[in-house]
């Protein structure tokens, strides 16, 4: 099936972060229309590029070189192809082929496979990009083009219904007791995520997906506002819930005492979260709202503060330097940032060539959430550190 083709379910496995969370999701942004941002249509181009390089490696007898070779040079036509999809695409062919290495015993290789997990949600399907089977092992690996958000594989709802789903078609076939599933997202630097869980455990999660999906389906349950499941809901603007939720958290903050402790501020920050993030989805739906002639009290659309370009820059150039403006003021010559050189160069070259002319300065400190995986840091010396000082005194 094409990637563009790629049906939904009304209880998506991609949107399973949210209707699982906030049951009645699922309905209510049933009434929006689906949108595919430029984003998303450069996900399917890179996906489609992604799958044409694993058939032509796992199956080459059926997909050949220049089986291979056309499907290039149809994808390097489309207005949003870009050179280093190539790049990206060969890192997560890479994973792939070292991941199915990896088994002891050649495992079998399924691409684009659709797979059903009905038995968990009413009408559930799903497209797994790659799945591998062997020994005892079912791995599902999904490629991520999205450079936005980091997509961890732990407990991830949408891999995780692909492997229900996945193991509904192979368990007659293969002996299965242990869920690996792996996200590749080669746009990220730490793009690679990977956990396994027993197939116990992935079944007791089936269960309480069941209950979960017969609540959603029927748009029923609770509205549960929140960061992670309202970020790409189609309802978020408009969402009462989710405008209750944010208002109350900016508004009511109650009886205020003098001081608030490190508690309340560690609480208040999770509260807070989503409310500028609501704020920015509310005027961009209010403006395109007062846009289409509609009125939204209290505010009008206007035009923003206007930008001049170009409209023919060498021929402009062209005049300037006929008129005795110099070259050397017209034009500027500069490195290309670190980050850009490797993009050109390619990760690995630029690590074999360049690498030893790279230092890591820390970052700046920076408050993030107990979950992320980094390791804390302070500027609290330690006893080990003192005793250090001291004794060089
Ligand atoms: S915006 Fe948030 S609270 Fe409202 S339906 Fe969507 S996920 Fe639920």
């Amino acid at each position: 099936m094409g990637h563009k083709e790629r049906k939904h379910a009304l209880l998506s496995a991609s949107g399973a972060h949210r209707w699982l969370v906030c049951t009645p999701s699922a309905r209510l942004e049933a009434s929006f229309p689906e949108e595919e941002s430029d984003a998303a249509k450069e996900g399917t181009l890179a996906h489609e590029l992604a799958e044409a390089k694993l058939r032509n490696y796992f199956f080459t007898a059926d997909f050949g070189k220049r089986k291979l070779s056309a499907a290039i040079s149809r994808f390097r036509k489309h207005e949003l192809w870009q050179e280093e999809m190539m790049r990206y695409t060969d890192e997560y062919l890479d994973y792939v082929k070292s991941e199915a290495m990896a088994f002891p015993s050649e495992p079998s290789v399924i691409i684009e496979k659709q797979v059903d997990f009905g038995a968990y949600t009413p009408d559930g399907f799903g497209t797994a990009d790659c799945i591998l089977v062997s020994g005892g092992v079912l791995h599902v690996i999904d490629f991520k083009y999205g450079k936005g958000v980091a997509v961890s594989a732990e407990g991830n709802p949408q891999l995780g219904l692909y492997a229900l789903g996945a193991y509904e078609a192979y368990k007659m076939l293969y002996p299965i007791e242990t869920i690996r599933m792996s996200i590749v997202q080669p746009r990220l630097s730490d793009g690679i995520s990977k956990w396994e869980c027993s197939l116990k455990e992935l079944l007791a999660w089936g269960e309480y997906v069941k209950e979960r999906a017969a609540l959603a389906f029927k748009g029923e349950g609770d509205f549960y506002p929140g960061e992670k499941q309202c970020r790409f809901c189609r309802a978020k603007a408009q969402c009462r819930a989710r405008s209750d939720h944010n208002v109350k958290q900016a508004f009511e903050i109650g009886q205020l005492p003098p001081l608030i402790t490190a508690k309340e501020a560690g609480e208040r920050l999770l509260a807070l979260e989503d409310v500028a993030k609501y704020q920015k989805d509310l005027q961009e739906w209010a403006l395109s709202e007062c846009l289409a002639g509609k009125e939204v009290p209290g505010w009008k659309a206007v035009e923003g503060r206007s930008s001049r370009a170009w409209t023919d820059m060498d021929k402009a150039f062209e005049v300037l330097q006929e008129h005795q403006v110099p070259r050397a003021v017209l034009f500027e010559e500069k490195p290309l940032t670190l980050a850009q050189v490797e993009k050109v160069v390619g990760k690995k070259e630029f690590a074999e060539i360049a690498g030893e002319y790279v230092a890591w300065s820390p970052g700046r400190p920076a408050l993030v959430k107990e979950s992320d995986k980094r390791q804390a840091i302070t500027n609290k010396i330690t006893a080990a550190e003192a005793f250090k000082e001291d004794s060089q005194l």
